[in-house]
């Protein structure tokens, strides 16, 4: 089941440029009604379910159903974000809640290297090196196919 926005506690990220739902979607699918001043997923059938804006609203205002599979039916399951540490809360529709916890990082926030502290790659977008490629594989040189 896609995502869907609880209205009743989306606060439109408090007016701000790009809400955080629309920061993260990897598909793009989530919009701020400008009049409402709240959130929606525009395209349901396009949802990944990945649970991206799930995670990252501050409110908890995004809730998708989730497939037995992965949690049993009628239950739900809302995720708590700290700065290191993520707390999953399944309530079960027998009344049961279990709480998960799990560490999201191996850094400090605000402390990654984003290139893991190699040098970066040559600057040519056209080329076939990745990024802090080649040194990162431990080559002179990246092989490509000879022309
Ligand atoms: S991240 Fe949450 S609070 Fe912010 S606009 Fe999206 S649904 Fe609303
Ligand atoms: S669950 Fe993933 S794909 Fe679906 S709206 Fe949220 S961020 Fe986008």
């Amino acid at each position: 089941m896609p995502s869907f926005v609880i209205l009743e506690k989306c606060d439109g990220c408090k007016g701000q440029d790009k809400t955080a739902c629309q920061y993260i979607c990897p598909n793009d699918l989530m919009v701020l009604d400008k009049e409402t001043m709240k959130a929606y997923n525009r395209d349901p059938q396009m949802c990944w379910e990945c649970y991206n804006c799930v995670k990252i609203c501050p409110q908890q205002a995004v809730d998708v159903r989730g497939y037995a599979d992965f949690v049993p039916l009628g239950a739900s399951v809302v995720p708590l974000r700290s700065s290191d540490s993520i707390m999953w809360t399944v309530k079960f529709r027998n009344g049961t809640i279990k709480r998960f916890k799990f560490p999201i990082r191996t850094t400090p926030e605000g402390s990654a290297e984003p290139s893991g502290g190699w040098p970066d790659g040559p600057d040519d977008i056209n080329g076939q090196a990745l990024f802090t490629e080649p040194e990162s594989l431990g080559i002179p040189e990246v092989p490509t196919l000879k022309k």
